[in-house]
């Protein structure tokens, strides 16, 4: 027996009955009375004294946490023939008393949590029947509580439609054999990875040198999840500038993908390491490219926020260009611009390949350098020594830079006064280095 992938945090309760008596085939669904994070959830059902549990509750921010394993009984519903063969679920109220609300990222979380517990305990639909004969039970069949209260219990019926929906589709796509075939000229973003490790890390080692060299680890990362690594890695170039940041997001945050950063100042998420940063991506991604489970544990804070699927292609990214008007980002022609960075990646030549691990660890060094000051961005290339000129040093310092400098004037990069002393350090060391050029410079 399994446990959900859609859960951001676990901590087992005492509170329960092991293993559980019965098999899975019913869902009930609970409201909190109270509006408490999935941690705090958590503490409430750590005493012994408290007598209560649930499998799963999801915070009103709709992560979910995991508080007694599915194959054991929670003691939710004052009633254990059901809680045998039910996993309870608590939902967190955004309002207090009254109709006793629960906010919308919740509820959609709540539907992918019961489409996730129903896939994987071969159940093939929710059948609502407003009475304990059905799958889908309320507290309030079984004790006298105002659990789920009105809010949510007018929510059973769509949540039920929105659970069939999803399990139906899935069994009509199994039974077609195969996934609906791709629409003509539009890139998936599921699959294998086309560009390699060494294709990727020289391309963006040509834009800024550096950059973490992450490029194994996104497409490792990105094949545990069934999504192209390359088109991840893409994206963070685009998103953070050639991992030269520069916006509201700081590289110490190790996200690479502006997740949770909305504009205004706002910094977004962090993540501890840059593979879980990578990982966090990847699984944002795969949140709108379709609506398989996770593999790996959610490390995505965001997960549950997508609407799932609707955004299979790079071109269908961006909500301008996206049939239905969703997608990842708001900005025109963002799948485009992935693609053509994309295709750039593809047309490196590059054999050699490095493992993901040497990669991993540079990296947070790399980072750690960065923060200590911007002295060691690498000196622009080479250049014989009749080449090179004030005039032309400069030029070098700005084509190495090109990207980023293009990125200033479109406004994807704030200024930075470090960056213009960049710029000037390396046309002045690009000439003293030079000896040619020494009398300039007496
Ligand atoms: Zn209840």
């Amino acid at each position: 027996m399994s446990n959900s992938k859609l859960v951001c945090f676990t901590m087992i309760s005492p509170n329960s009955t092991n293993p559980r008596k019965d098999t899975i085939r019913k869902i009930t669904i609970h409201h909190m009375a109270g509006n408490l994070s999935v941690e705090t959830c958590g503490n409430v059902f750590a005493p012994v004294s408290r007598q209560a549990s649930a499998n799963y509750a999801i915070g009103t921010d709709g992560r979910v946490g995991m508080y007694v394993e599915e194959a054991n009984r929670a003691w939710t519903s004052s009633n254990a023939d059901n809680d045998n063969q039910a996993v309870t679920i608590e939902v967190a109220n955004d309002r207090i008393g009254d109709d006793w609300h629960v906010g919308d990222a919740a509820l959609a979380s709540l539907v992918e949590l019961c489409a996730d517990i129903c896939r994987r305990n071969g159940i093939g639909r929710l059948n609502y029947t407003g009475d304990a004969t059905g799958n889908l039970t309320r507290h309030n069949m079984f004790a006298a509580t105002a659990c789920p209260g009105p809010y949510l219990q007018s929510k059973y019926p769509y949540i039920a439609e929105e659970v069939n929906k999803r399990l139906a589709a899935e069994s009509g796509r199994a039974e077609a054999g195969a996934e609906a075939g791709p629409e003509a000229g539009l890139t998936q973003i599921t699959g294998e990875a086309k560009a390699g490790a060494a294709q990727m890390r020289t391309y963006l080692a040509g834009l800024n040198p550096e950059a973490p060299d992450l490029a194994a680890v996104y497409l490792e990362e990105g094949a545990a999840e069934g999504i192209r690594g390359d088109v991840a890695f893409a994206q963070s170039c685009l998103e953070t500038g050639n991992f030269r940041f520069g916006g509201d997001v700081k590289p110490e945050q190790f996200n690479y993908a502006g997740i949770g950063a909305t504009g205004g100042g706002n910094p977004g998420n962090s993540f501890e390491s840059p593979r879980v940063g990578v990982r966090a991506q990847i699984q944002h991604l795969k949140a709108y490219v379709n609506r398989e489970p996770l593999a790996g544990e959610c490390v995505d804070p965001r997960f549950a926020y997508v609407e799932r699927g609707v955004s299979p292609y790079i071109e269908w990214l961006g909500q301008k260009e996206n049939p239905q008007g969703k997608g990842w980002a708001t900005g025109k022609d963002y799948g485009s611009k992935i693609l053509r960075i994309l295709d750039a990646i593809l047309d490196v030549d590059a054999p050699e390949e490095k493992t993901a691990d040497e990669s991993a660890k540079e990296a947070a060094e790399k980072t750690e350098r960065k923060k200590a000051g911007r002295k060691t961005r690498k000196e622009a290339p080479a250049k014989s020594p009749e080449e090179v000129t004030v005039d032309n040093a400069l030029a070098v310092a700005l084509i190495t830079e090109r990207e980023h400098w293009l990125g200033l004037l479109d406004g994807s990069v704030k200024p930075d006064k470090a960056d213009i002393q960049y710029l000037l350090d390396a046309a002045y060391e690009m000439l003293k280095k030079n000896e040619a050029e020494q009398r300039l410079l007496r």
